[in-house]
């Protein structure tokens, strides 16, 4: 660990239970013990109220600094309103790789104990670029854009991952029987980069199929390649699998740059109730502090974590416990190595 290093992160708490989840994980870095200079900036609805900018530009200027942010959910309107953030940060900064690990965790009893999937879902291209069009009044069109470039690269990045940590196998997953251009060229990339990697079998699954495959036996997938909206919808599909939204992390990787977000929304339900669970942040956290090769830390913040859940005393309700977010961040605090008076 680098002890003496500070990182610079830009800090996104987003809306809804945003900010109480990026407090509560913001809480528990802090008491790592690794050393970080947090850039604050809101965005979305929250930002336009203060710079009449749904993304100010001193937080792009912040990211384009730090190459490093931790964001939290930020609401999207549905059906018309501003363009989702999430979406708009990731195209601005070509973050084209959104992968989400989803494993069981220790002491949580789920509907299917010991899942261990990868998702590499493509992050800027398919329907998200946001080509709509009213062509006539009722009659509206939505492009959908796959290129060759965006293809290969997600492809690659799938093999080389599924490569370095010991992965087994990767699915390309599509609908090129019906999409024969656009998920046909997806099809086409994946193809060409699996043959450079012999020691990874490779398998195409089409994403109805896909689904239920998943439900019946999600043991048979090891590492899926999705086009981005399938991997948006197959994502949460998967995090039920672990127990649900509020557990599955995920992060979002450039070339030369990262955001680290939990996959789920902003969740405006329970929001400012203090019963939201940190969990999925806390796990971005923890993957961004491995990109930032903080393992340690890492490795201490996933024990500490996992220790929270075998003893199961607190917990929030979304994983059939009683205890708040701000509880549930003492507790974990509590858990890590330089909190024990043994460690001091
Ligand atoms: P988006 O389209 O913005 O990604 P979504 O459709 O994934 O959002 P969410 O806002 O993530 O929807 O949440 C769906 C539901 O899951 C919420 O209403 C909430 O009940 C539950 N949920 C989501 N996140 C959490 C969390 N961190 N803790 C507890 N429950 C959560």
């Amino acid at each position: 660990m680098s002890e003496k290093k500070t990182h610079a992160v830009t800090l996104i708490p987003g809306d809804g239970i945003g900010p109480e989840v990026t407090d509560a994980v913001v809480r528990i870095l802090e008491a790592t013990g690794v050393k970080f200079a947090w850039e604050r900036y809101s965005a979305g609805a929250d930002a336009f109220e203060k710079y009449e900018e749904y993304i100010p530009k001193e937080l792009y200027e912040s990211i384009e600094r730090t190459k490093l942010a931790l964001k939290g959910p930020v609401t999207t309107p549905i059906g018309g309103g501003f363009t989702s953030i999430n979406v708009t940060l990731r195209k601005k900064f070509e973050l084209y790789v959104n992968f989400r690990p989803i494993r069981n965790l220790p002491g949580l009893e789920t509907r299917y104990p010991g899942v261990d999937l990868i998702i590499v879902r493509e992050n800027t291209e398919g329907e998200y670029v946001g080509l709509e069009h009213e062509v006539v009044p009722g009659v509206m069109t939505s492009l959908k854009v796959i290129t060759e470039k965006g293809s290969t690269r997600i492809a690659k990045w799938a093999f080389e991952y599924a490569r370095k940590h010991g992965r087994r196998k990767v699915h390309a997953i599509h609908k090129a029987n019906i999409m024969k251009l656009s998920d046909g060229m997806f099809l086409k990339c994946a193809r060409k980069i699996a043959e450079s990697y012999p020691d990874i079998t490779y398998g195409e699954h089409i994403i109805d199929n896909t689904c239920m495959q998943l439900v019946t036996n999600p043991y048979q997938y090891d590492t899926l390649l999705l086009p981005n909206l399938y991997g948006d919808i197959v994502s949460d599909l998967c995090a039920a699998f672990v127990g649900g939204l509020g557990l599955v992390p995920g992060a979002n990787i450039g070339d030369d740059a990262a955001i680290f977000e939990a996959v789920h929304g902003s969740a405006p339900d329970i929001a400012g109730k203090d019963i939201a669970n940190p969990t999925a942040l806390l796990q971005s956290a923890i993957l961004m502090l491995r990109h930032i090769d903080e393992n340690d830390a890492a490795d201490n913040v996933q024990a500490a974590l996992e220790h929270v859940y075998i003893e199961k005393k607190a917990l929030t309700r979304d994983v059939y416990g009683t205890a708040g977010t701000k509880a549930f961040a003492d507790a974990v605090v509590a858990a890590l190595d330089s909190a024990k008076p043994a460690a001091r």
